[in-house]
């Protein structure tokens, strides 16, 4: 199959080299020149585990390019798949203009058949919305259909060659025939709906993981309370089937460019049609509270953080990325400096993006999480990198001058902790002084 994929992000950089990977011709277009002069010579713009090894491979066997023109890339292709960003607005509405614009150059230059799907999340009706400006320019014959993402940065790569379920909205048998005939090598479980169930299920399974992650959350602000085990109480509900176990870490709350956006976006999808979402909302507004419980913590262990030293591990919203976007540690380093701290700062892979962001001549940029760690009066742990869980603790407190840890990633167990001087504040779990 001849694939185009618009957009070539974390999404549309890891679906083409996928696509490719099964023996599909595809041509990974962006309208960003930087980044593909980048691509072409070997270079992947985001850090994805294993994806950078597939693409040169891909590349090199012929079945793999990049391009900056829409035009050549699709009158080639009989696939066209989109995925470009759609950034939250202010009013957090998801901001449609990438996808306007490129629906209205592909009505340009469509040349024949051709099924244009959607991989961007996407309001419902959006689908709709790019048929219509697709067909305000091409008049021949074209199908959309939505093919929603669910990959995870950091195991993208994975989780697009084996997906849990690959869902397929569209009202043409040519166009799910297609789609059907590209993932069927992946997984058995295809679910074929109308377009606007399908554009609703990316924002109720991202919604409906938020909501896990903020129920766990407050069950271990309770905990933290009346003396219970967060870990062991989300282990305990989690045992149920009706229940399972994933997304019942308590922590600091989800950050990254999806939950964060998804969530906002929904709640204005269904204040757009007068339908108040009101659990959701909550939700939103439990996670935005989770991350400052790391400064209370600090506060409650050191009194005033003012002129204090406080080793900050992680930045990236999750492990095994180096994606900043809309991660605790931005507002959590932002409140220390506002209370006068000093953070010293590692992350093993985002400390460029973070910096091109958030840099302040309050930061000292480490080099190791043990520089980050010398001389402070505490530590706070933001990203559960491995990195970081296989730390040395002994060294760790000897390079420290207080040995203060706060982990907002529940990385640490009682036991190890127990054998060393720490001070230990998990989340949802009995401090130990
Ligand atoms: P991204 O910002 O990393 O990449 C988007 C890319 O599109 C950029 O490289 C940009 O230059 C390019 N682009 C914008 N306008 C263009 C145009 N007119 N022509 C060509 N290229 C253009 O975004 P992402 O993280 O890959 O997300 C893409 C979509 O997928 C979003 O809707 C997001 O919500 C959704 N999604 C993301 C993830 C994730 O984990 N990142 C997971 C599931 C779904």
């Amino acid at each position: 199959m001849k694939i185009a994929v618009i957009g070539t992000g974390y999404v549309g950089l890891v679906s083409g080299v996928c696509y490719a990977e099964l023996g599909h011709e595809v041509v990974c277009v962006d309208n960003d020149s930087a980044k593909i002069e980048k691509l072409r010579r070997g270079i992947i713009p985001i850090y994805e585990p294993g994806l950078e090894e597939m693409c040169a491979n891909l590349v090199l066997d012929g079945r793999l390019a990049f391009s900056e023109s829409l035009q050549d890339a699709v009158e080639e292709a009989e696939l066209v798949v989109i995925a470009v960003g759609t950034p939250p607005k202010e009013n957090g509405e998801a901001d449609m203009r990438y996808i306007e614009a490129v629906a209205a150059e592909l009505g340009d230059h469509m040349n024949g058949y051709k099924v244009v799907c959607v991989k961007s999340t996407v309001p419902v009706g959006t689908n709709e919305r790019v048929r219509e400006l697709i067909a305000a320019r091409y008049f021949g014959p074209f199908d959309v259909a939505s093919l929603p993402e669910f990959l995870r940065e950091g195991t993208a790569v994975h989780d697009t060659m084996n997906p849990d379920r690959v869902v397929i909205g569209s009202d043409s048998e040519r166009a799910i025939a297609l789609l059907k005939e590209l993932h069927a090598p992946l997984t058995p479980n295809l679910f074929v709906t109308d377009i606007r169930s399908s554009e609703m299920i990316k924002y109720a399974s991202n919604a409906f993981l938020a909501t896990k992650i903020s129920f766990i959350n407050e069950i271990a602000n309770i905990c933290e309370k009346v003396g219970a085990d967060v870990d062991d109480v989300a282990k305990g509900i989690g045992m149920d089937r009706r229940i399972g176990p994933s997304f019942l870490r308590a922590g600091i709350g989800y950050g990254g460019s999806c939950f964060p956006k998804d969530t906002k976006a929904l709640i204005q999808i269904a204040g757009n049609v007068k339908y108040d979402f009101k659990l959701l909302k909550a939700v939103v507004e439990v996670n935005r509270h989770q991350r400052f419980s790391v400064i209370d913590k600090l506060e409650d262990a050191l009194g005033s953080l003012d002129g204090m030293s406080i080793g900050v591990w992680g930045l990236a919203f999750k492990p095994d990325t180096d994606d900043v976007r809309e991660s605790p540690a931005i507002e959590i380093v932002g409140k220390l400096i506002e209370r006068g701290a000093k953070p010293r700062v590692y992350d093993p892979v985002a400390m460029d993006a973070f910096r091109r962001g958030h840099d302040h001549p309050a930061i000292t940029w480490c080099g190791s999480a043990l520089e980050a760690a010398r001389g402070c009066e505490a530590l706070c742990l933001l990203t559960e990198w491995r990195e970081f869980a296989e730390a040395d603790l002994l060294a760790l407190e000897e390079a420290m001058n207080r040995p203060i840890l706060v982990d907002g990633r529940n990385v640490f167990g009682g036991e190890r902790i127990g054998s060393t001087g720490f001070s230990y504040y998990p989340v949802g779990r009995p401090v130990i002084r």
